[in-house]
């Protein structure tokens, strides 16, 4: 495994900050067991988690012009290094004025022991969260959470919260993982919590499959 300071990266029209290796799921899916890096990008396995201000310096590399938002999203869950994140996206938000998207496993609130959909005003402008299933026991077999079984119903609880502080809440599933009747009730769950649905693509090393 290589290890890196590969703090931001580059996913089509998106700039992405890989601030965390931390997580409280490992799941049967990840990416991570299936690689090192995503879409390209070197080695997203971090040598140690950055600080704000070397996340900040290192947005000085990059032409900020070319992208249309800037995502949270690395090998990890971002709210494992929720402190720094508020501060980078700040920062994002003053000093270019882009949006910031937040994905997350949805069990940010139970990482740090704390609702903190309310913190995500004003700093976050979009946020997925991975549902993966609409079933509780099929999404601890697949998540296998640190937190077990309060998983499920703590990531749809932040889901109905943050959609108060958040313009822009999506789940998310994978295509071709679900059943169109488990699909169906992905929707509902969606409706039922006043989000949006997104069934999307699979992503492996270097490119999407479809
Ligand atoms: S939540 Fe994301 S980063 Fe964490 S184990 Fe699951 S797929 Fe990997």
């Amino acid at each position: 495994m290589t290890r890196t300071m590969t703090l931001l990266y580059e996913v089509y029209d998106g700039l992405y900050v890989n601030l965390t290796n931390r997580c409280s799921c490992r799941c049967t899916f990840c990416l991570r067991s299936q690689g090192e890096s995503v879409c390209g990008s070197d080695s997203l396995w971090l040598e140690r988690e950055p600080t704000f201000e070397e996340v900040r310096d290192e947005f000085a590399k990059f032409d900020m012009s070319r992208y249309d938002e800037v995502v949270f999203c690395g090998f990890g869950e971002p709210t494992e290094a929720w402190e720094v994140l508020k501060r980078v996206a700040a920062y994002v938000k003053e000093a270019f004025g882009l949006p910031v998207r937040v994905n997350t496993n949805g069990q940010g609130s139970l990482i740090c022991g704390r609702d903190i959909a309310p913190e995500f005003a004003g700093l976050v402008d979009a946020v997925s969260i991975s549902l993966n299933t609409p079933n509780p026991e099929r999404y601890a077999e697949l998540t296998r959470s640190r937190f077990g079984e309060a998983a499920f119903p703590a990531m749809l609880d932040f889901a109905r919260e943050v959609k108060r502080y958040v313009p822009s809440v999506t789940m998310t599933t994978v295509e071709t993982t679900l059943t169109p009747e488990e699909e169906a009730e992905c929707q509902r769950i969606c409706d039922e919590l006043g989000v949006n649905y997104r069934i999307r693509l699979w992503v492996e090393e270097g490119k999407v499959t479809k």
